[in-house]
């Protein structure tokens, strides 16, 4: 049978971080001749609608690459912004209304005459209640986790933390210092890996049991179906990957996905963004040098205090470097002071600031030198895919993860934080500095270029995540038992 009889639904979480690398891996399968059903939220329909323009190949779908929507459970007056994102998973977690919306639309594209049968999901592996919605019906389901292997590695153990009484931590407890305990006990964790490295949900008090539970239920879904598939490459992660390949034997490992992208010539260009993307970036970054722009950007959900802020404006501008800035609409927590103008005076000559940029291009562009990033697991491997350092302000989930890696496993990056984990203009500028010219800074960024390497490899014909993918296109067209 040809691929092109092979109908796949495709279902991220609602969330920018899960939906760019769900829609890499569809666009990859649909240039191989699957056929695509990709399931969003309204909301995030319409949000796209919004951001990429009406006439977009997004809106309509192309041939063979199809949108369905279901409701998120949410008022229609809920904003959906980075405050109200526990109430988004909290309402796709219990709300009866994605769940029932979810059976319908399966049992639609089953009986559909104009096209073939579904014969698979891929199911973002933290959509616990789609799990057991399609487990209703006879398709194979292919969990996708989106953040790295080394964070879900963490979430594998979330239960064992439970059982040993190390979590949920409430206030008190974090600060005893009880987030300095090792975890040696966790195989194939860095050496020295501790409580704080683990994905933050740990740092839950009782009242958001429902943030561990859900990653709880995630892993054992995951493990369940002997099947996981991770956007990341087995050299990066060896470690990691080992020891989840001893729980879930079907590892696909298909990272960085838009790297893999990049090696189909055929891949429809259609992208994802939820946010207008200000292509006026790209054009200010036409006129740097080459390696001379420090890009800011704290992704999708990321918060800032006011204060927080103003320490980055800060100690960006006493830098004296050149610098591209994301200023998301709601990255600063309930508060409506913009910044001074003594600042933007300051750094009119070197700085741009946006909403909202995209970022698979920039990270790309020559001009860029450094990414100040909050360690989303797609801005660490869009970053490590094209060799730029890493100056990590991790805020949450897998982010503290990610983030010990970069620094203290793969030699790419350094924190800013300080102590207490809050931010100094002071140590802004100092690290800013030392990755531009420094002597740490200059091993960090050859560091960088080997990674960058290692990930083409990887992604080229006959590396370890071409391969992989190739595996995961045999299991889904084949029928082949994954076992
Ligand atoms: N992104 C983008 N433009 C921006 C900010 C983010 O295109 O201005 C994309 C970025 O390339 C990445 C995703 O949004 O693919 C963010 O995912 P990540 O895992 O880094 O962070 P999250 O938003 O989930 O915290």
């Amino acid at each position: 049978m040809e691929p092109k009889q092979h109908h796949v639904v495709c279902f991220p979480a609602p969330a920018q971080g899960h939906i760019n690398p769900m829609t890499n891996l569809a666009k990859l399968l649909h240039s191989k001749g699957f056929l695509i059903t990709f399931v969003h939220t309204e909301f995030n329909f319409d949000q796209q609608a919004i951001s990429r323009g009406q006439d977009s190949p997004f809106i309509h779908g192309i041939n063979g690459f199809y949108f369905e929507t279901i409701p998120d459970g949410l008022p229609k007056d809920n904003k959906r912004g980075a405050k109200e994102h526990p109430d988004l998973c909290r309402a796709m977690a219990s709300g009866e209304e994605p769940k029932n919306a979810l059976r319908s639309l399966l049992r639609k594209l089953l009986a559909s005459s104009d096209k073939p049968p579904i014969t698979s999901v891929i199911l973002d592996a933290q959509l616990n209640f789609a799990f057991e919605v399609v487990k209703e019906f006879d398709i194979r389901v292919f969990p996708f986790h989106t953040a790295s292997a080394c964070a879900v590695l963490g979430y594998l153990h979330y239960n064992e933390l439970v059982n040993k009484g190390l979590f949920p931590l409430s206030g008190k407890n974090v600060n005893n210092g009880i987030l300095d305990t090792p975890v040696d006990w966790i195989p194939g964790l860095f050496k020295g890996a501790k409580l704080k490295h683990l994905p933050s949900f740990i740092r839950s008090d009782e009242d958001e049991m429902m943030f561990i539970n859900y990653n709880i239920v995630s892993a054992e879904n995951a493990v369940d179906s002997r099947t996981l598939i991770l956007n990341t490459f087995d050299d990066l992660e060896y470690n990691a990957l080992q020891q989840i390949k001893s729980k879930i034997p079907n590892l696909v490992t298909i990272g960085p996905l838009p790297l893999l992208c990049d090696q189909q010539p055929q891949i429809q260009q259609f992208r994802s963004n939820l946010f207008t993307e200000d292509s006026n970036c790209l054009n200010w970054l036409d006129q740097r040098s080459p390696k001379s722009v420090i890009y800011v950007n704290y992704g999708s959900l990321a918060t800032l205090t006011y204060d927080q802020l103003t320490e980055f404006a800060w100690g960006l501008a006493n830098s004296n470097q050149y610098f591209l800035w994301i200023i998301r609409e709601d990255l600063v927590n309930g508060e409506t002071r913009v910044l001074s103008k003594e600042f933007m005076d300051e750094i009119k000559e070197r700085g741009m600031i946006a909403r909202w940029c995209r970022q698979e291009t920039v990270v790309k562009h020559p001009s860029i030198a450094v990414f100040l990033t909050h360690c989303g697991w797609n801005s660490t491997l869009e970053s490590v895919g094209e060799g730029i350092p890493v100056i990590c302000w991790p805020f949450f989930a897998d982010q503290s993860t990610n983030c010990a890696y970069a620094f203290e496993e793969w030699g790419i990056g350094m924190e800013i934080g300080d102590e207490d984990g809050d931010v100094k203009r002071t140590r802004v500028e100092i690290v800013v500095r030392e990755m531009m010219e420094g002597e740490i800074g200059e091993k960090i960024r050859v560091r960088a270029l080997e990674l960058k390497n290692m990930a083409r490899i990887a992604t080229r014909f006959g590396g370890s995540s071409c391969n992989s993918f190739e595996e995961l296109v045999k299991w889904l067209t084949l029928g082949v038992s994954c076992d």
